[in-house]
C-alpha cells in the first residue's frame, strides 16, 4: 500500500516535472539558456546539495555501522568524557546538539543508560517508561528551542533506517518547513535538476 502510495505520487510528480520541461521548450524564446542557468541555483540551491551529500554521507556511515552492543561515543557523551552542547538534561535523559545539523534546530535526545535500547526494534516491556521520557524529553526540547508548534521526531532503525550510532536516539528537527514524505522530495529535486540539464544541453 505504501509502495503504491509513493508510486502514485513519484507519477504526478514525474507529469508535473514533464509539463514545466514542455512549458520551457514551449517558451525558449523568453527563457534563454543563460536566464535558465540563472535560475537552476535556486532549484539546485546550496541548501539542497549539502542536503543531497549530507544524506549520502549518512548513508555511508549507517552501512559502516552495526549493532554489535559495544559501547558508542553517546557513553562518552553521557559520561562528559567528551564535550557535547547540552540542551536539556534530567536524571534519565540527555539532549545535546547534532555535529551535523540537519535543520536550524536538530536536537538528539538519548536515555543515559542503553540497557539493551541500541535500536527502538530492541525495546522490551520494561523500556516503556523510558521511551515516554524520551518523547517527553523531546517536548520539552521543542519547548526550550521555540519551536513547539512545528517540529518533527526521527527515530532511524538499523542500517536501511541509515541508524549510525547503536544507543537509541531521537531526533528532534525543526526551525524550517519539514517536507513530507522526505525522500521523494529529494528525489523529485535530484530529476527535475537532471532533466533540466538534459533540455538545456539539447
Ligand atoms: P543516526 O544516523 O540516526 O544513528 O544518527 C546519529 C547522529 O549522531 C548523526 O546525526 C550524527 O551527526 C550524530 N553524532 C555523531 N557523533 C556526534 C557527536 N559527537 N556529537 C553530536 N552528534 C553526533
Amino acid at each position: 500500500m505504501a509502495v503504491t502510495s509513493s508510486s502514485t505520487l513519484l507519477l504526478r510528480n514525474l507529469s508535473t516535472v514533464g509539463r514545466i520541461a514542455q512549458s520551457v521548450r514551449a517558451n525558449s524564446r523568453i527563457f534563454s539558456t543563460g536566464e535558465m542557468i540563472r535560475a537552476l541555483p535556486r532549484i539546485a540551491s546550496p541548501r539542497s546539495i549539502s542536503s543531497t551529500r549530507a544524506a549520502h554521507n549518512e548513508e555511508a556511515a549507517a552501512k559502516a555501522a552495526s549493532d554489535t552492543g559495544a559501547p558508542t561515543i553517546f557513553d562518552k557523551i553521557v559520561a562528559k568524557e567528551i564535550p557535547s552542547d547540552i540542551v536539556y538534561e534530567d536524571e534519565n535523559v540527555l539532549a545535546f546538539r547534532d555535529i551535523n545539523p540537519q535543520a536550524p534546530v536538530h536536537v538528539l535526545v538519548i536515555p543515559k543508560l542503553r540497557d539493551g535500547l541500541t535500536t527502538l526494534g530492541k525495546a522490551e516491556p520494561r523500556h516503556t517508561e523510558v521511551l515516554g521520557q524520551l518523547l517527553h524529553a523531546s517536548k520539552i526540547v521543542a519547548e526550550k528551542e521555540g519551536i513547539v508548534d512545528g517540529f518533527r521526531v526521527v527515530i532511524n532503525n538499523g542500517a536501511e533506517g541509515c541508524q549510525s550510532v547503536y544507543h537509541l536516539h531521537l531526533h528532534v528537527l525543526g526551525g524550517r518547513q519539514m517536507k513530507w514524505p522526505p525522500v521523494t522530495v529529494l528525489a523529485v529535486q535530484i530529476l527535475l535538476i537532471v532533466i533540466l540539464f538534459s533540455y538545456m544541453v539539447y
